[in-house]
């Protein structure tokens, strides 16, 4: 099996088989086409969710479900199976490496679906069972465009094929539109709400964007002064390449000639993201924050929003209202004699300029990312004393090692940076992860392991699992399942600590503060100036419930904001929340980029009545 005519000709015959089943609704045959412990992940295009199901009996179980008096299967009428090999993920070859490596046969094709009437693209991993046939270990299924209603690359602007008005005044109308009756209402302007807005405007649906800040990308702005990404260029594109084919290498591949370096300094991102939201044409309304809390009519199923923009009050009326407020609000713990602390002492959020404490000895209480950057800002203006304090442990990996696996492009590094999404989203998350266990997270310690080791002899604290025994996850799960709280990409602080330049307090408890530093619950004391609170963000839930209240709060799902459900979905974000017209847009670059079109399709589908 080399030649790629082998491997188109596997791949075109197991796909011709998979669409007889599908389309004459067989789900037994349909799932005969999976190994036994084979993974199907469908995304909108067989409900009105996502969906990851694991095993024949599971799989049978959600094809077979009666809908509208059929089984799904047939109901949803996926046909037209077509090998799509014109693009970056026609059939290869793929090897995932474990203790025993999988190998077999990938690759993507398109079909029509037909209830809804909608346009899909699939990705298949093909291996052979232990009778030599060949057998998908995955199924993604991934809705594109509801037909007829495709997203839009192409705008109508100016004076041209008998327009008679400038973009100026077509901007205007549009927008005017938008603010007269927005179909829908973003609170917050940040990638999340952006992207989601950017692709809700190509489907055709009036969007709004409201954010409490004065200037998009002000959230990155606001943030410590020597931050810049832990995750690599690439990573942290937004959809440019189908919306700024200008910009498009740009930010997808940094080198000199771009001035984007591979990790992007925040100031830099935040005009980035600001001069995206003006490229798109994005509505929005600056210095804008809800006044009281939404409520919802069933009847009219409309939300009534009163918002203060500037000086005025606003009274606004969408169907659906997107949550993109970021990731909570900084989480500061209580210890007995916070207030007596003589020295500064702030969350990480609000670190602004270590020059200023030059000379003094500094505690940071945290040991994430953020802990880290911080750590390093000190050590870099002189601090005499830095101590970062560990209270359990933390999963580490340097950005090297992250770059050659985690953020490794799984595609040339010319393919469109949606063939690298689409490619990535179809590997189940909860399969990601059994395969970190299996033996993918050993292999990054093994690139990393010199440099653990002195970590640990420093006497920092390592762990590649959730809990105790649940099995090493590394970097991704923490990245899905805790929105990278917890971890440390090592940008540079990982060699101080080694160095001794900055010192670490491990597995204590903290009891409390007296007036020149924290005392430990071994009864130990470290004397500081100033305390850094590096301890992260509330979750997203409670954000929700100080904005929407007790009773919509209280309807939704009861899982947190992003994390993984049961079959290793993302939470509630970007697909039903359990409140009719409430969404969560949320998460890192990579999430927003994809999942923004599926909250798109979503509000289009119920716009259409189809969903
Ligand atoms: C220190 C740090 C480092 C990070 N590094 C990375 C990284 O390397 N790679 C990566 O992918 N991610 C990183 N992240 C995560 C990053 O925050 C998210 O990827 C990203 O900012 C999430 O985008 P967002 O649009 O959801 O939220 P945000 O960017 O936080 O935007 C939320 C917006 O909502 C607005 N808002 C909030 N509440 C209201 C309200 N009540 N009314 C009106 N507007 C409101 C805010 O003003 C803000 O503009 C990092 C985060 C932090 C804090």
């Amino acid at each position: 099996m080399t030649s790629s005519e082998d491997l188109y000709a596997i791949s075109a015959d197991w796909l011709r088989s998979l669409e007889v089943a599908s389309s004459t609704g067989d789900s037994k045959s349909f799932v005969s086409h999976f190994l036994s412990d084979g993974w199907f992940r469908d995304l909108l295009c067989l409900s009105w969710d996502f969906r990851t199901l694991s095993g024949s009996e599971k799989i049978h179980g959600f094809l077979s479900e009666v809908i509208d008096g059929k089984p799904r299967l047939e109901h949803s009428g996926l046909r037209d199976f077509k090998i799509d090999d014109h693009t970056a993920n026609a059939p290869s070859p793929f090897t995932l490496p474990g203790p025993q490596d999988i190998e077999g046969v990938q690759g993507a094709f398109t079909f029509t679906i037909a209830k809804p009437a909608a346009l899909g693209r699939g990705f298949f991993r093909l291996t052979q069972d232990a009778n030599g046939k060949w057998k998908a270990l995955t199924l993604f299924t991934n809705m594109q465009d509801l037909v007829g209603h495709e997203e839009s690359f192409a705008d109508q602007h100016g004076l041209y094929e008998g327009r008679e008005i400038t973009w100026e005044e077509d901007v205007d109308t549009k927008f005017r539109a938008i603010e007269a009756d927005p179909t829908v209402l973003i609170v917050g302007g940040g990638q999340s709400g952006l992207t989601s807005a950017a692709r809700l405007r190509r489907l055709g649906i009036r969007a709004l964007v409201i954010d409490k800040n004065a200037r998009v990308g002000d959230s990155w702005r606001q943030r410590y002064p020597t931050l810049k990404l832990h995750t690599p260029t690439y990573q942290s594109s937004i959809p440019i390449r189908m919306y700024l084919p200008l910009f498009n290498d740009i930010i997808y591949l940094s080198d000199a000639r771009t001035n984007f370096p591979n990790y992007i300094p925040k100031g830099k991102l935040a005009n980035f993201i600001d001069s995206y939201a003006m490229n798109q044409e994005l509505c929005i309304w600056h210095s804008t924050s809800l006044v009281s809390t939404p409520v919802y009519n069933s009847s009219s199923a409309r939300w009534t929003v009163e918002v203060q923009r500037g000086d005025r009050k606003v009274i606004v009326n969408p169907k659906y209202l997107v949550l993109a407020t970021g990731s909570g609000s900084p989480y500061t713990p209580t210890w007995n004699g916070m207030d007596e602390f003589q020295g500064a002492l702030y969350h990480s959020d609000f670190h602004k300029d270590a020059e200023q404490f030059r000379g003094k000895r500094v505690v940071v209480v945290g040991a994430g990312n953020a802990g880290a950057d911080i750590c390093q800002d000190f050590v870099a203006h002189g601090a005499t004393e830095v101590t970062m304090v560990q209270r359990s442990a933390t999963c580490v990996i340097t950005s090297t090692t992250a770059e050659k696996t985690h953020f490794k492009l799984p595609l040339p590094d010319s393919a469109p940076i949606e063939e690298v999404d689409f490619h990535n989203n179809s590997m189940p998350l909860a399969l990601l992860l059994q395969l970190h266990i299996a033996g993918w997270t050993q292999h990054m310690k093994m690139l990393d392991k010199e440099f653990h080791d002195g970590l640990r002899k420093a006497g920092f604290n390592l762990t590649w699992e959730l809990s105790p025994g649940s099995g090493e996850v590394g970097l991704d799960g923490f990245l899905f399942t805790r929105q990278a709280s917890g971890t440390m990409i090592d940008i540079g602080c990982g060699k101080l600590i080694i160095e001794g330049k900055v010192k670490i307090k491990q597995g204590q408890e903290i009891s409390h503060f007296d007036k020149d530093g924290i005392m430990f619950k071994d009864g130990s004391k470290l004397s500081a100036d100033v305390i850094v609170l590096a301890t992260g963000n509330e979750p997203i839930m409670k954000t929700a419930r100080t904005l929407l209240g007790n009773e919509i709060t209280d309807r939704l799902l009861p899982q947190e904001v992003m994390g993984l459900d049961s079959e290793g979905e993302l939470n509630q974000t970007y697909r039903p929340s359990g409140h009719p017209g409430l969404w969560f847009a949320s998460g890192a670059f990579l999430f927003s980029r994809f999942f923004s079109k599926h909250l798109g399709l979503q509000i289009l589908a119920r716009e259409l009545g189809v969903a």
